[in-house]
Order: structure tokens, then C-alpha cells, then sequence
């Protein structure tokens, strides 16, 4: 896989298909019905534990985390990203700026000054932003070889020309193709289609796919007859934000099928934007939770331990 070799170019040895043999002390990964479940908390661990590993002998890692904002699920986002950090023995910062006391401007300034600090190798701004502040803005004031998310404009670039080994990628479209391929999952020559076309999951998504060699249809809110185009999918990553869209009768038979979303019922459970249906009809499937939302964590761990080496080593 392309993203293996250039992991690999950096020292990130990810063998295809590790997750593929289940091992005897782990329950079936396999339904009733022979779908494979892509358990995104094993894969994600295999991950944490390879940083783990790396930051021992490559040296430190640190991540600033800017929470910007009173929204109660970017404060549990970050508690989860700082304690992985803490887990894996890297080192997080988190600095608060109170929502009704920040300025676009103040929030540049606090970027420049982690920009220009060595000790600092990844930064990361909570989104959203407070109503007012460009995210965009926000994002681009971020040194690329700190951009962290993989968002600002030099990063999307060099994903997009294929240049991986040179950019820091975004972490949730990343993650699921690390996780497909500790599972074994082929994508060269495979029709993928990728639902939703967002700057932060479907289009980074899209371009990884084809640097893998699939064939990639992109679907969004004005396409005609989703149903018939994701029928069409050997590989369907649905990032759409819309809960259970995607039922069995969107799903050819056998396909992977990738879910990104994640939503808060009003009975308070968690559920995607694929209904579990499709377990009748799929090869396999990520669940939610458990499947995509830990591989997004594992890698803003990588990235950052990447972002330190690479300047290390002064690339
Ligand atoms: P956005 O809302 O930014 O984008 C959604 C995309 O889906 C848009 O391109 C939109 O099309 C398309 N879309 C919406 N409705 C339909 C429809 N009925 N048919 C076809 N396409 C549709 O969402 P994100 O990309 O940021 O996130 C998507 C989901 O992934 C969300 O549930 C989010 O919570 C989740 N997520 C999960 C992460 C994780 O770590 N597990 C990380 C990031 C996101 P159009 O462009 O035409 O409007």
C-alpha cells in the first residue's frame, strides 16, 4: 500500500494484514451472517502501541491542544486525545482559552508563539471555533510541519499531488486506511465510493483512495440516485453525517464498508451513518462505536511523533 511505503520511509513498519488471522484468545470477529467486523479499537491499539514503542528511542513528542470553546464534546474530544498521549508516554499540553474571551487575533499570536517554540512539535485547534473566528484563518497561521490535523493548505496539497511521505494527513481518512490494511482489505483496482465530500474527511478520503489505486466515485447531498451508485461499491466509506442512511439495500454483496459517522440518539446511544442491516449483506463493517473514532486518535499520536522526527531529521 502507498501509505505503508511512505510510513515505512519514515520508520513506521505496518505489516498488511496483521488483523486479518484472528487470534485464538479473541472473540469471532464474524456475524451470523459472515460479516467481518474492521474492530477499529484493536487496530487503533496495534497503532498506539507502535508510537509507544518509537517515542522510546526516537526521543519526545509534544502536542498543544488549543480548546477554544464551552462545547462540551470538544471537551471530552480532547480529554480522550490527551490521555492517549499520557497512555503512550508523549507528552500533551492543553491551553485553554475561555469562548467569551477569545479573539481571531489573540488565538494567531498564541499559534505563532507554539509555532516558534521547539519543544512543540504538533499543534492542534479544537473545532469548531467559537461563531466569528475563521477556522480558516486559524488553520492556515498553524507552521505545516505542526499542522498536526493535516488541514491547512500546504498539507491538503502535498496529499493530493501524492507526495505522502512529505505531508502530515489528515487523521480520520488516514485512519481508515491504516485500518483497512492491518486488515487485509485490497483497495488496488477496487471501485471505491465515498459518500460526503467535506474538507476534512470525504475529499482527503478520496484522494488516499486513488493513491491506493482504487477507482473513486465521490457521492454527496445532489447526487441522483445514492442507492444505485453505493450499490456499485466494492469499498463504501460513508461520511455523510446522517444517521443510518446507508441500509443493506445500499450495499452490493460482500462489499467493505466503511461507517464515519457517529451520532447521539435521544435514547443516548451511539449509532453511524450506516444502519447495522447490513451485516446481511456486507463482507465487512466498522462498527460504531469501535471502529473509525479510535483509528482518529491513534493517528493524531503518529502524526505528531512523525511531525517530531521529520524535523529531526530536518525534512
Ligand atoms: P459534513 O457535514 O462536513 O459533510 C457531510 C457530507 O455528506 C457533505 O459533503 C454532504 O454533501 C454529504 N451529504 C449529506 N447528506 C447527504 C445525503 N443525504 N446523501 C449524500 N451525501 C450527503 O460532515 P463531516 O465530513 O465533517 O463528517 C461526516 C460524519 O463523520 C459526521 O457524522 C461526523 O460526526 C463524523 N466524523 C467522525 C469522525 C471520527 O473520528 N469518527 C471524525 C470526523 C467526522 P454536500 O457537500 O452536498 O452538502
Amino acid at each position: 500500500m502507498r501509505l505503508f511505503d511512505s510510513m515505512r520511509q519514515d520508520g513506521f513498519e505496518i505489516p498488511t494484514g496483521i488483523l486479518s488471522a484472528k487470534p485464538s484468545h479473541e472473540p469471532d470477529q464474524k456475524t451470523a451472517s459472515g460479516c467481518l467486523s474492521l474492530d477499529g479499537r484493536i487496530a487503533a491499539q496495534w497503532v498506539r502501541q507502535l508510537c509507544a514503542e518509537k517515542v522510546k528511542s526516537w526521543g519526545p513528542a509534544h502536542l498543544a491542544v488549543i480548546l477554544a470553546s464551552d462545547d462540551p464534546a470538544s471537551r471530552i474530544y480532547v480529554n480522550h486525545k490527551i490521555k492517549a498521549f499520557k497512555e503512550a508516554g508523549m507528552s500533551s499540553s492543553l491551553i485553554e482559552v475561555p469562548a467569551g474571551m477569545v479573539s481571531e487575533s489573540a488565538l494567531v499570536e498564541l499559534i505563532c508563539q507554539l509555532n516558534d517554540d521547539p519543544s512543540v512539535h504538533g499543534i492542534l485547534v479544537q473545532l469548531p471555533l467559537p461563531h466569528g473566528i475563521s477556522q480558516t484563518k486559524i488553520i492556515e497561521s498553524i507552521r505545516p510541519d505542526k499542522d498536526v490535523d493535516g488541514f491547512a493548505n500546504h498539507n491538503v496539497g502535498l496529499l493530493h499531488q501524492g507526495r505522502l511521505s512529505r505531508a502530515l494527513l489528515p487523521c480520520t481518512p488516514a485512519g481508515v486506511v491504516v485500518l483497512l490494511g492491518l486488515y487485509g482489505v485490497t483497495l488496488h483496482g477496487k471501485h471505491a465510493v465515498v459518500v460526503g465530500r467535506s474538507a476534512i474527511v470525504g475529499k482527503p478520503m478520496s484522494g488516499l483512495l486513488l493513491h491506493e489505486d482504487a477507482t473513486v466515485t465521490i457521492a454527496h447531498s445532489k447526487t441522483p440516485d445514492l442507492k444505485k451508485v453505493c450499490r456499485e461499491a466494492d469499498v463504501l466509506v460513508v461520511a455523510a453525517g446522517k444517521p443510518e442512511l446507508v441500509n443493506r439495500d445500499f450495499v452490493k454483496s460482500g462489499a467493505v464498508v466503511v461507517d464515519v459517522g457517529i451520532h447521539r440518539t435521544p435514547d443516548g446511544k451511539l449509532c453511524g451513518d450506516v444502519h447495522p442491516d447490513v451485516t446481511g449483506v456486507a463482507g465487512a463493517l466498522t462498527p460504531v462505536p469501535g471502529g473509525v473514532g479510535p483509528m482518529t486518535i491513534a493517528m493524531l499520536l503518529l502524526n505528531t511523533l512523525r511531525a517530531a522526527h521529520l524535523r529531526q531529521r530536518g525534512r
